[in-house]
C-alpha cells in the first residue's frame, strides 16, 4: 500500500492512480504528480490552508505563497510588455495556456510549489503549459553548477560556477566573457547590462 501525503492508492491504471484521501474523497490523479510530490491531496489540503489564511483574499487565500508569485510572475513575463524579462518570454512568443489564466486551474495541475524550487520549461521555447513545466532548481543554477571551469581570483584557483553564484552573476554570461578574451576582473562579473538576459 502507497501513502502519498493524505493519498493511498487503491489501484493503478497506466498512469493514473485510483487514490482515497484521508478525508474520504476518492480521486483519480497522475502517478508522476504523487511522485512528484505535487499532489499530497484531493484538493482539501488547499482548502483548509485557504479557510485557516481567513480573510484579506475570499478566492483562495494563497496571494502570499510561492505558488502564486509564480504564476503572477509567469504572466507578468508573458503578457506585460512593461516586465524586465518581457522580451525573454512574451516577446519571443512563449505564451502561457488558457486555463491558467485562473490560479486555481494553475495550482491544480502543478501543485504547490515545493521549498527553493522554481517554475521551469522542460523546453524553453515552448509555452506555460501543464506538459511542460515543473518545480526544479532554477536554470540558472543548473547553468552554473554544470560550467566547471576555473580561474584564479584573488591568489586561487576556484570554479567559475561558484564564484559566479557568490556574485549573483550568470556563469554562462562570465565564461563567454573569458572566451572572448576578457581580463579577470571587477568589469568580468558585471551582470549584463540587457535586463533580463541569461534567464
Ligand atoms: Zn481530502
Amino acid at each position: 500500500m502507497q501513502i502519498f501525503g493524505r493519498l493511498t492508492v487503491d489501484s493503478i491504471e497506466g498512469s493514473k492512480a485510483h487514490c482515497t484521501c484521508a478525508c474520504g474523497t476518492k480521486r483519480i490523479v497522475s502517478i508522476y504528480s504523487l511522485r512528484s510530490g505535487n499532489t499530497r491531496s484531493c484538493g482539501c489540503l488547499a482548502r483548509e490552508r485557504t479557510a485557516s489564511m481567513g480573510r484579506g483574499n475570499k478566492t483562495h487565500g494563497m496571494k502570499k505563497t510561492r505558488t502564486y508569485k509564480a504564476w503572477e510572475s509567469m504572466r507578468r513575463r508573458c503578457f506585460n510588455p512593461r516586465a524586465v524579462n518581457f522580451e525573454n518570454y512574451g516577446g519571443r512568443g512563449i505564451t502561457v495556456c488558457a486555463a491558467w489564466a485562473r490560479f486555481e486551474n494553475f495550482l491544480a495541475d502543478m501543485g504547490e510549489c515545493p521549498d527553493g524550487l522554481t517554475l521551469e520549461r522542460n523546453d524553453t521555447n515552448g509555452n506555460y503549459e501543464p506538459s511542460n513545466c515543473r518545480w526544479a532548481t532554477p536554470v540558472e543554477q543548473t547553468r552554473n553548477r554544470r560550467i566547471t571551469a576555473t580561474l584564479e581570483i584573488e591568489g586561487r584557483t576556484r570554479v567559475l560556477g561558484e564564484v559566479c553564484a557568490e556574485r549573483g552573476v550568470s556563469a554562462h554570461l562570465v565564461h563567454c566573457r573569458l572566451r572572448s578574451g576578457w581580463p579577470v576582473n571587477d568589469r568580468l562579473f558585471m551582470p549584463s547590462l540587457r535586463a533580463g538576459r541569461g534567464a
